[in-house]
């Protein structure tokens, strides 16, 4: 078996994706309390080595980047409200400009050519098809008590009056 992300090289079951999907979500409120039932379903993306570590070093590249936004921002900030000599962030904004760049750069190589985990959450077979059912990521049901599953019929039904830009 092919590696989904590459098509390439053969699968390692040792680093194959695991994605968990909950769903069927049926909530049964009581008086006293609400139940909720639902499932879980465990996707496995068929992945190799090589395209685990490049989505491994992807995934840091892309925190990287974010911490330079962030510091970005700060620099600018700075450059607004304080007094510190415009040589102190320049050069803070430089470098936090230039390692953002860089971090992009790293990602959109590593990830050339291969598929990337976001790709696998949309497009794979396994998930789409969940995805249609309404199933969600993750394990279990988070944050407020979700209500049953039956409103989320409308995403079964993508008909041609779905004005999706192509
Ligand atoms: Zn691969």
């Amino acid at each position: 078996m092919h590696c989904w992300f590459c098509s390439v090289r053969d699968t390692d079951e040792a680093h194959a994706l695991h994605l968990e999907m909950y769903g069927d979500v049926d909530a049964k409120k009581t008086s006293s309390e609400t139940k909720i039932a639902y499932n879980v379903r465990h996707v496995d993306v068929p992945r190799c080595a090589d395209c685990h570590s490049r989505h491994v070093i992807a995934f840091y590249a892309l925190i990287l980047a974010g911490i330079m936004a962030l510091a970005l921002v700060a620099a600018v900030l700075v450059a607004m409200f304080t007094d510190l000599p415009s040589w102190v962030w320049g050069l803070w904004a430089g470098l936090a400009a230039g390692l953002l760049l860089g971090a992009l750069a790293i990602r959109f190589l590593i990830l050339k050519g291969i598929n990337s985990i976001h790709q696998a959450r949309t497009q794979f077979p396994d998930i789409v098809e969940l995805l249609d059912k309404c199933y969600r990521f993750g394990r279990r049901p988070k944050g407020p008590i979700p209500e049953s599953d039956q409103p989320c019929d409308q995403q079964d039904t993508p008909g041609p009056d779905s004005n999706s830009p192509s």
